[in-house]
């Protein structure tokens, strides 16, 4: 797995010890000597993770941890504090001030690995979600936020540990944050529990008396449902090889027993504030997304996500050597209705007619709103002839489906309708088709409106259909 780690250390030897070790397992170091440099380096130079140093002249790693934490552009940077120190409340220090982890001088080679590649990993996946959220956010609308202003109280967590004693203790010191705690003490219950509950955060032993934890883990990993889960493990202080291989496997964290009341509760904030950190950037996507292609007045998809979508169709159609059809409505009158009642009658008109499409089309076909009173749909797999039927039958569903009014009155809108399919499939364009449908659609308003008319004239010799021609 390539990546970019900065050490940072004020101490050389020491930078060139971390150096090497990383450099010999093919990672691109990047350095600096205090905390102002590596926060010069990470504007500069983007790494990928960040080995902090504890003790250093000017600014402290608590500090230059802060800061990275605080920066809504670093905030999803993983940083790794490296100390001479293995007092606990050292490490509940820097976890709250928003390190990742901890590792302790002199750095063990197996712990260092799987450490850097679990956390890489997880700046990947980070990444691809920020990316995305920032290709789509750009109605500017999202403040980006910095992970740490993220609320982590009312979690959910899963606690998987036979060891009565410990589970207690477990849940004593989680119940501060008012969380929900339910315990399981075999894997099997374990997995069936995430699935069915979908916890925040699942606490793991790895010493389950019957099971393999680390197998539970891959299942995990492996499944659909649980991939993306946050685990952290619970492990003895002998153990470091094969809490190595948890985090290789896909552990999120780990900790070791006697469980540190402070150190559990830090490192399970850590996991949590990521998860909804992580939820926030796919929140935001999703929403960006949404309002980026759909209209709001009637929630059709717009005219930018036609387009793009009838390419892509354009495309599998004349691959697969099918027919590809689109109607194009336009609402017949439809400017006296708002002179009469008013824009947001008119506004509510629109909704109405959507309904009475959505509800008359299949789910293959899709709507879309061009602009105004316009709207189009796309019907892949589907030859003109039979298009122009279901073009007629709904053109009679909305005749014959006036809008209630909360008078007591209704309303009842007509529409005209154009229809055109692809024509043969290696020489015809969107423009094309969309402007043939265009055309019968003009034809259709001249020849007295509430009709459909086919693009070509010969299709199945028919007439075209239409209120009083064709019933
Ligand atoms: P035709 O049968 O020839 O289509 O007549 P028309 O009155 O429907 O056509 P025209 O293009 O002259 O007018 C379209 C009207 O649609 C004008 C505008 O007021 C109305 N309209 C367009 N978008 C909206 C909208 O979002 N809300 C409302 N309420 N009216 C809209
Ligand atoms: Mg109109
Ligand atoms: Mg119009």
């Amino acid at each position: 797995m390539p990546g970019r780690v900065l050490v940072v250390d004020d101490v050389l030897p020491n930078v060139k010890l971390l150096e090497a070790k990383l450099s010999s397992e093919y990672f691109e170091v990047l350095t600096a000597s205090n905390g102002p440099e590596a926060l010069q380096v990470i504007e500069r130079e983007n790494p990928d993770i960040v080995l902090l140093d504890v003790m250093m002249p000017v600014m402290d790693g608590f500090e230059v941890c802060r800061r990275i934490k605080a920066d809504p552009r670093t905030t999803h940077l993983p940083v790794v504090m490296v100390t001479a120190l293995s007092d606990v409340a050292d490490r509940v220090r820097g976890i709250e001030a928003g390190a990742d982890d901890f590792l302790t001088k002199p750095v063990l080679d197996s712990a260092l690995f799987a450490r850097v590649r679990s956390l890489l990993r997880l700046k990947m996946m980070m990444d691809e979600w920020r990316l995305r959220e920032q290709t789509s956010s750009q109605l500017g609308m999202l403040a980006p936020r910095a992970m740490t202003e993220l609320d982590v109280t009312s979690a959910r967590l899963l606690i998987i540990e036979d060891n009565a004693i410990d589970a207690v203790n477990m849940i004593e010191s989680l119940a501060v944050d008012s969380d929900e705690v339910s315990r399981v003490e075999t894997a099997r219950a374990g997995f069936e529990t995430a699935i069915r509950t979908d916890p925040d955060l699942v606490i793991c032993s790895l010493n389950l008396e019957d099971d393999d934890a680390l197998r539970l883990l891959s299942q995990f990993r492996a499944n659909e449902a649980t991939r993306h889960l946050p685990i952290l493990m619970v492990g003895e202080e002998d153990q470091t090889e094969k809490l190595a291989k948890a985090l290789d496997l896909g552990a999120n964290d780990y900790l070791m027993k006697p469980v540190d009341r402070n150190e559990l509760l830090a490192r399970v904030r850590t996991q949590i504030r990521r998860r909804r950190y992580q939820e926030l950037l796919r929140e935001n996507y999703e929403q960006s997304l949404s309002l980026a292609l759909t209209d709001s007045l009637t929630g059709l998809y717009n005219r930018r996500y036609l387009l793009s979508h009838l390419r892509r169709l354009m495309e599998d159609t004349a691959h697969r050597q099918k027919p590809l059809s689109v109607l194009m409505l336009d609402i017949d009158h439809f400017k006296p209705v708002n002179d009469t009642y008013g824009h947001a009658i008119g506004d509510l008109a629109l909704q109405h007619i959507t309904e009475v499409m959505r509800s008359n089309v299949r789910n293959v076909d899709t709507v879309a709103r061009l602009g105004g009173e316009e709207f189009v749909i796309v019907m892949p797999d589907t030859q003109e002839g039979f298009a122009l039927r279901i073009a007629d039958r709904l053109r009679q569903r909305i005749a014959d489906t006036p809008m209630a009014l909360v008078d007591g009155r209704s309303l009842s809108i007509t529409v005209s309708i154009g229809c055109a399919a692809r024509e043969s499939p290696d020489d015809d364009t969107i423009e094309g088709l969309m402007k043939r449908a265009d055309t019968a659609l003009y034809r259709a308003k001249n020849a007295g409106r509430n009709r459909v008319e086919p693009a070509t004239e010969t299709v199945g010799d028919a007439p075209a259909y239409g209120g009083g021609i064709v019933g």
